[in-house]
């Protein structure tokens, strides 16, 4: 069962185990674009203590240029680009390091600017995404749409992730790449996360589009690069030796159950689910111990309340 972090010890504690605290963002860090109690406190008390914190988020559509503008427009300051690891960078990577597309070979993107950027920077042309052709005022659906009738036979990757400006031209078009060549062109999700959290409401999320297209074009993604793949914590690990060395020395900081606390524990990190998200206290507490989080906060910044 898990360990509810309500006193002074318990929250002495884990800032004591733990060298390495790698967060969720969306629910932990923030909710939306406001920042949770207490976080910036609790990230000072942190790295005052040394410890490496590190941020992991599934959200596909901001690139972590992009993450590194929006910590610090929610009053989080001196935050570093190897700190952040977004679904949308760990799909680019997948694609050169795991997949060693060729470059001269290019991705279909269903998604939003934070995967065009990623793949960008990595020197991929991409299409489809944020193409004005396809999601500008007044487009209807043509069959004979002419990115629909000329496929690009480039194509190397397909890539899925969330998209607010979703159509039934982007999803057909998506679907036509997924069946094309005998369904060879390989298929990667930014994430599975079924939802979208807003401040008041939960949304589709990009699981949601991706079981679309999967469904028509009767195939299962190829990877799922967001959190619970562990692809995205070894990158992490990789970069950080002593994590790799010690997984129980990481604490994996979330608010869902089937990505950020399956990641943690897949990883061999211990987990502490956050209340400030998706999840309830019923629902952590009816978990199978097997796979019920470490611990569990009412919020992140309890483990600076809790220890003034
Ligand atoms: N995907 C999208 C598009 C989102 O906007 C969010 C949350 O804002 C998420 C995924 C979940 O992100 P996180 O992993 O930071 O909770
Ligand atoms: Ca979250």
């Amino acid at each position: 069962m898990s360990l509810k972090v309500d006193s002074r010890d318990k929250a002495q504690e884990i800032i004591d185990k733990y060298d390495y605290f790698l967060f969720d963002c969306d629910g932990v860090i923030w909710r939306g674009d406001h920042i949770l109690p207490k976080v910036a406190e609790t990230l000072d008390l942190l790295k005052k203590n040394n410890k490496t914190v590190l941020f992991v988020t599934n959200n596909s559509t901001k690139s972590r240029d992009d993450y590194l503008g929006k910590f610090e427009k929610i009053g989080i300051s001196g935050i570093t680009k190897d700190e952040v690891f977004g679904s949308s960078y760990a799909s680019a990577v997948y694609i050169e390091k795991i997949l060693q597309l060729p470059k001269d070979k290019k991705v279909w993107v269903l998604g939003e600017a934070g995967i065009e950027k990623e793949l960008q920077e990595l020197g991929y042309t991409t299409i489809g995404g944020t193409d004005p052709r396809l999601t500008a005022d007044g487009v209807t659906f043509d069959p004979d749409h002419e990115l629909l009738n000329n496929l690009d036979k480039d194509v190397g990757a397909v890539i899925v992730g969330l998209t607010m400006n979703l159509n039934y031209l982007k999803l057909s078009i998506t679907m036509q790449y997924l069946i094309k060549d005998n369904k060879s062109i390989p298929f990667i999700a930014t994430n599975i996360d079924s939802t979208f959290p807003t401040k008041d409401k939960l949304l589709i999320g990009a699981g949601s589009i991706i079981e679309s297209v999967s469904y028509a074009s009767g195939r299962k993604p190829d990877a799922v690069c967001g959190k619970p793949n562990q692809s995205m914590l070894n990158a992490i690990k990789a970069d950080n030796e002593g994590l790799k060395a010690s997984p129980g020395k990481g604490l994996m900081v979330g608010d869902r159950l089937n990505t950020d606390m399956k990641f943690g524990r897949d990883g061999g990190l211990d987990t502490l689910l956050v209340l400030t998200g998706i999840e309830t206290e019923d629902r952590v507490l009816a978990q199978e111990k097997s796979v019920a989080p470490t611990y569990y906060a009412d919020k992140l910044g309890d483990l600076f309340e809790m220890t003034q």
